[in-house]
């Protein structure tokens, strides 16, 4: 008996010949998935992981559980433009198919190189349902070998150098450069519009045109420069020599001006493009070649906003930001992936009757001290996480900090205002959210009417249909809802009465307005009485100074939340506060 009769025999197969066949077809095809050193996953039509393999896992550090329902961003790195997966995206839905190396991300936050193949399958109509990607992880090879792999670093269809080889010769020549202390030049430029050419005219008349440029660009640039094809309709030029401004800028002139020339192809058609060029250079932009690449990538990118047909130099206030913005969300992954949350902590600010100055609620505020940049104001870091789908897993963290601290303090403090977290848009789109939600509070022993719950008026305006039917689940849950920032979104008003909702806090916006603009006044005291009808409680924020609380006088009953009474205090001194305040 040969192993496979044995393994299908072990595996007590149907005795109906057909069944048995589909049977046998679907266990070997389970068996492959499973023993592949491949890196396999499958998502549907949106892109929401269904299935991955052990190589998966043994790749890329998640497990199965982790990586389901998911998207592919969970692995994505910082390494590639966006428009680097816009024209993967473009490429897949032309052709149905992508292939090329790609930097990815383990959960450990390492960044891979991988080779990776994505197909498309369809439905007997022709509708997409699922997306298979195939990986194999060219970190794990070594050296001589890798590049063989890597298709001795040549772009198959214009002939010219990769980006594999862009990159060890950037290498090469900045070891060089800051050996004779000379510049080196990074130009990344695209050719503009090839979109419409492969969109009307077909693949094959884009990538003659793509050839066509190939053989332009390489004309005009010197013998001693390196000219490569990044990806789709991207190329790179690599200056060792006379790399400085101003012959820079005379060479990205001269290109613009070859690229920008109408192409006639040979059906007659002709083809006018849009090219936009970025340049950085070595050593002013940045010491090592990841860097500069991504400076070159950035410059491009804004070249490209700025209305193409252009050039642009680094421009080092952007780049100082976009760097900065990279290193939130490498440290955010990192945190999230290690699961310590080291350098995240909590501070905790009172909300307070006016009247009384009893302590009526509590809001969790994050706070993140950044091994490089220092302490980052949440107004900063919660943006670059809701950018890159970060937001689910750093709220959840918060949730879980909260919960533990609320049981804590729950135990020694017999008088404990309620705490209220803020909850990020994307969380309205996780559909296990409620009941994460509710196993999160019932392990730390304690019940949902200790959390209130604020959700934004945006973000309630954007996913108006899944908050309402989240939050309404919540509120039966017991969790209190509060809307935050209101007045800021475009207006809930006319909806407010369709919310599920227990609290407004009106924006510290409408506090500064009001103390020297009578509309802003009215405005607040408006919304103020509009609660009270609603039977809503109403807190306002930003509270400063004695003479703002004053305009808030006869404004019926109110919470105020603000530096006049509270900043946000750390655990410690909250702990205190809060011992200070029993009876
Ligand atoms: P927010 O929810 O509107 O939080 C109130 C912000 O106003 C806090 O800023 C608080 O420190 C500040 N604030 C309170 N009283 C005053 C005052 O009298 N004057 C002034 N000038 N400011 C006052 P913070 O902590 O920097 O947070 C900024 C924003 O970041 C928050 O706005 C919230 O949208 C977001 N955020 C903070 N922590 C979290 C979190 O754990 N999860 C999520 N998703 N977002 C959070
Ligand atoms: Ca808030
Ligand atoms: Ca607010």
């Amino acid at each position: 008996m040969t192993s496979l009769e044995s393994w299908q025999e072990s595996t007590g197969l149907s005795s109906r010949p057909l069944e048995r066949a589909l049977q046998f077809k679907r266990q070997l095809l389970e068996h492959v998935l499973e023993h592949s050193l491949e890196l396999i996953m499958v998502t549907d039509a949106n892109s929401i992981i269904q299935r991955v393999n052990a190589a998966f896992t043994h790749i890329t550090g998640y497990s199965a559980e982790e990586a389901l329902g998911q998207t592919p961003r969970l692995v994505q790195s910082a390494r590639h433009s966006p428009d680097f997966y816009r024209q993967m995206r473009m490429q897949l839905q032309d052709s149905g198919s992508w292939s090329g190396q790609i930097w990815n991300r383990r959960k450990s936050g390492e960044v891979y190189l991988q080779w990776l193949t994505i197909n498309t399958l369809t439905d007997d109509d022709g509708e997409i349902t699922h997306r298979v990607a195939i990986g194999h992880d060219l970190t794990a090879i070594a050296g001589p070998k890798r590049e063989r792999m890597l298709f001795t670093f040549k772009d198959p269809l214009t002939q010219l150098g990769n980006r594999q080889l862009l990159t060890s010769r950037l290498e090469q020549a900045l070891a060089e450069a800051e050996r004779n202390q000379i510049e080196v030049g990074l130009m990344v430029l695209d050719i503009g519009r090839l979109r419409p050419v492969n969109e009307q005219l077909g693949l094959t008349w884009g990538d003659d045109v793509l050839r066509q440029q190939a053989r332009t660009l390489q004309a005009a640039v010197d013998e001693a420069d390196t000219l490569v094809r990044l990806q789709g309709d991207q190329f790179a030029v690599l200056r060792h020599s006379r790399a400085q401004n101003t012959a820079m800028a005379q060479l990205a002139d001269k290109l613009l001006g070859l690229l920008a020339q109408p192409i006639v192809l040979a059906d007659q058609n002709v083809v006018s493009l849009q090219p936009s060029i970025g340049i950085a250079n070595y050593p002013r932009d940045a010491a090592e070649s990841t860097g500069l690449l991504q400076a070159a990538e950035h410059a491009h990118a804004m070249a490209k906003r700025d209305g193409r047909n252009r050039f642009q130099f680094v421009d080092q206030r952007e780049h100082v930001l976009h760097h900065r913005e990279l290193l939130i969300e490498q440290g955010l992954y990192h945190i999230l992936n290690t699961g310590t949350g080291e350098g995240l902590s909590l501070h905790y600010q009172p909300q307070v009757c006016p009247d009384t100055g009893t302590i009526r609620a509590l809001e969790a505020l994050l706070r993140w001290q950044h091994p490089q940049l220092g302490a980052i104001s949440p107004g900063e870091f919660i943006p670059v996480a809701e950018k890159n789908g970060l937001s689910v897993r750093l709220d959840r963290w918060v949730i879980e900090q909260v919960c533990a601290q609320v049981a804590q303090w729950q135990y020694h403090y017999s008088r404990l205002p309620v705490v209220s977290v803020n909850l990020s848009a994307q969380q309205f789109g996780q559909a296990d959210f409620s009941d994460w939600l509710q196993a999160c509070v019932n392990e730390a022993g304690i019940t949902a009417n200790r959390l209130k719950l604020e959700v934004t008026e945006t973000t309630m305006m954007e996913h108006k249909d899944s908050c309402v039917a989240m939050l309404k689940r919540l509120r039966r849950q017991g969790f209190c809802i509060s809307l935050d920032d209101f007045g800021t979104g475009y207006s809930a008003m006319s909806c407010l009465h369709r919310y599920p909702l227990d609290e407004l806090k009106i924006d510290r916006s409408f506090m500064v307005e009001a103390c020297h603009n009578t509309r802003a006044f009215v405005l607040l005291k408006t919304i103020a009485s509009l609660a009270q009808q609603l039977s809503l409680s109403l807190v306002v924020e930003g509270v400063e100074q004695a003479s703002q609380l004053a305009l808030l006088r006869d404004f019926g009953p109110l919470t105020v939340q603000g530096y006049y009474f509270y900043r946000p205090l750390s655990v410690t001194d909250m702990t205190a506060l809060l011992a200070d305040r029993q009876p």
